[in-house]
């Protein structure tokens, strides 16, 4: 696919208008002129079209109005700048979680000190965390992301426990899905899990897509391809 005449987003064709139109951002919602979108109507700004990951991500979580993590995020991980493995993938899974959480309360003004939480406390994990500690940033994020919305600190009792209990959750499966990394995976398998976990324990229950097909798998050499359950001939996540 040509990035340059086809959409990040949707994949379909760019097409220019004969006139000027106001159209606003995908990602920062800002609005600007152009005689350029894709034939669905998304756009995307020259500032967000070059701006690091992490400013993207931050961004489009403040202005997202979605209340589906994995939606959020598979924006996200089509623009260029983000790569196929890398640190980024740590702060995305807290940072997408929090968004779609406290958009679906209907609290979008808890979002930005949230993010900045959660970028604060993501930034550090390097790459390659998953096999140098045994303990894959993805993961890590949903912990992140359930210590910031129950205030979880050191002191507490049930946020504490379920903030643990997040992440070994998230790092069972992770783990049992077998190497080599692959972060795209790991991302979804932190989203599935903190997912059914909201539901269970928190009586969050997310308007989500049940099914996640994987439009990343030819851009990673390492692909176990049939043997990932989001692979898109997909096996239930075991
Ligand atoms: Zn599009
Ligand atoms: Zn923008």
């Amino acid at each position: 696919m040509n990035s340059s005449t086809h959409c990040i987003l949707c994949g379909d064709e760019l097409v220019y208008t004969n006139d000027l139109s106001e159209i606003n951002c995908h990602f920062c919602g800002e609005k600007a002129e152009t005689e350029l979108s894709c034939v669905n109507g998304h756009f995307i700004c020259p500032k967000c079209e070059s701006s690091s990951v992490e400013d993207l991500t931050m961004i489009h979580c403040l202005n997202t109005t979605s209340s589906d993590p994995v939606s959020i995020a598979m924006d996200l991980m089509n623009h260029p700048n983000f790569k196929i493995h890398g640190a980024e993938h740590h702060f995305l899974v807290p940072a997408a979680l929090i968004a779609a959480f406290y958009n679906f309360k209907g609290q979008v003004g808890l979002k930005k000190e949230a993010l900045e939480l959660a970028w604060e406390r993501s930034r550090n994990i390097p790459y390659g965390f998953c096999a140098m500690n045994g303990t894959c940033g993805a993961g890590v994020g949903t912990g992140t992301f359930i210590s910031i919305i129950t205030s979880a600190s050191p002191l507490s009792g049930k946020e504490w426990q379920l903030s643990n209990m997040m992440t070994a959750r998230s790092l069972d499966r992770i783990a049992r899905s077998g190497g080599p990394r692959c972060c795209k995976r790991d991302v979804f398998i932190g989203f599935v899990t903190a997912i059914e976990f909201m539901d269970e324990l928190l009586g969050v229950r997310l308007p989500v897509n049940s099914r996640i097909s994987c439009p990343f798998h030819q851009a990673n050499r390492e692909c176990t391809r049939e043997e990932c359950m989001f692979y898109p001939e997909m096996k239930p996540v075991r």
